[in-house]
């Protein structure tokens, strides 16, 4: 039996599902289905959330908002964009579908995030892109890599699908670069109850743009402006997010409180991934890192701990990218993160009781092994 599973959503659900019922039978009775009033309200309030000044556009997942994004950017065939191996899959699928070639930064081994001191030589003419992936709820110091870039036409996007509420130096991640990427796939800091995605950005031409390639390329109905694809956010998953979004700040902060209790009692010798200098970490996942990896997890699960791995295959390793030609060493550090890297149950309504029985748990695990 599973005591505590590594996420679990019937809670939430159960704690707003009177709204949610509501806000769906309302969809459902108004005749809209897509792009109607319940996206556009989303779109501005996912705007004030992020901060003054930001525009927003609803998609179909968070994979689309970085292909909507690339494609707005005149981002594609024969561009180079530079992100990180050690993410998920998504954020690699979106360069390539919007025709454009991946390129791969190792990362660093106390943050799991691009080493922007490797960056430097992987920038080559071609090069139009950096997606830095705030992975876990961290985020890259997006300042610094700005100051690198320096004066060249590169495009920063941060891809947030794991950092909402995250902040840096007191700034929401998303707000941070040339334009972010959201997901509101079911397991992330903000969920729906399917697929769906942002694009947001300061430029709100760039979102103009990304509106019209949601949709075809249209501007108005049945004549493309340019080329786009389908790629809509649909009004249930709008309105299930309108009903979540003024919860969102507690929930972060709840995601906090319980990184904060496993940090003061998991055990010293288990190395936990550290945040950035000056960064409000959004705990999307609580991630430790162990030499006995497989073998503390198997303890875990025979103790009713569920865990995760994030991500057991670096994707230049993977078959689906073989064609990349990137053999085994080609990126130590990721590929050493993928043999130790390990997910702690980790979401709001984890609670203090569950969070003690991961935390004996570890301790008795660790103690075990060593
Ligand atoms: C979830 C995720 C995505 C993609 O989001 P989808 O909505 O599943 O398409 C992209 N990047 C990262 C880092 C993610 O975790």
């Amino acid at each position: 039996m599973t005591a505590v599973p590594v996420f679990d959503y019937g809670e939430q659900y159960r704690s707003i599902a009177t709204e949610i019922g509501d806000a769906m039978t309302q969809v459902l009775t108004s005749g809209q289905l897509v792009l109607g009033p319940q996206v556009a309200r989303f779109e501005k309030s996912f705007a004030s959330y992020l901060g003054e000044g930001v525009s927003c556009a609803g998609v179909n997942s968070g994979t689309d908002a970085l292909v909507v994004l690339l494609m707005a950017m005149g981002i594609g065939p024969g561009h180079e964009v530079i992100t990180v191996s050690n993410t998920a899959v998504p954020t690699v699928s979106a360069i390539r579908l919007a025709g454009a070639t991946p390129v791969f930064c190792d990362v660093d081994p106390r943050t799991a995030l691009m080493d922007l001191g490797q960056l430097e030589q992987h920038i080559t003419p071609s090069t139009r892109a950096v997606i830095a992936v705030h992975l876990f709820g961290n985020m890259v110091d997006i300042p610094a890599l700005r100051r690198l870039l320096g004066d060249r036409s590169i495009r920063i996007i941060e891809d947030c699908a794991q950092s909402h509420g995250a902040r840096l130096n007191g700034q929401m991640a998303g707000t941070l670069g040339d334009a972010s990427a959201f997901s509101f796939y079911p397991t992330k800091n903000l969920g729906a109850y399917g697929d769906g995605g942002l694009c947001a950005s300061h430029d709100e031409k760039l979102i103009a743009e990304c509106k019209k390639v949601r949709m075809y390329g249209f501007e108005q109905t049945y004549c493309s402006v340019r080329e786009g694809l389908n790629s809509r956010l649909d009004e249930l998953q709008a309105a299930v997010l309108n009903v979540k979004l003024p919860h969102l700040a507690d929930w972060v902060n709840r995601r906090r409180e319980i990184a904060t209790w496993y940090d003061e009692s998991l055990p010293g010798q288990l190395q936990r991934m550290v945040p950035n200098q000056g960064v409000d970490h959004a705990y999307h996942l609580y991630v430790v890192r162990s030499s006995q990896r497989d073998r503390l997890r198997a303890a875990l699960s025979s103790m009713g701990v569920g865990t995760g791995i994030h991500y057991p295959h670096p994707i230049h390793r993977m078959p689906g990218y073989e064609w990349m030609g990137m053999g085994e060493g080609s990126l130590p550090v990721t590929e050493m993160l993928a043999r130790e890297v390990l997910s702690l149950p980790m979401y709001p309504e984890l609670g203090r009781e569950r969070a003690q029985l991961v935390i004996d748990a570890v301790n008795r695990a660790v103690s075990e092994l060593s």
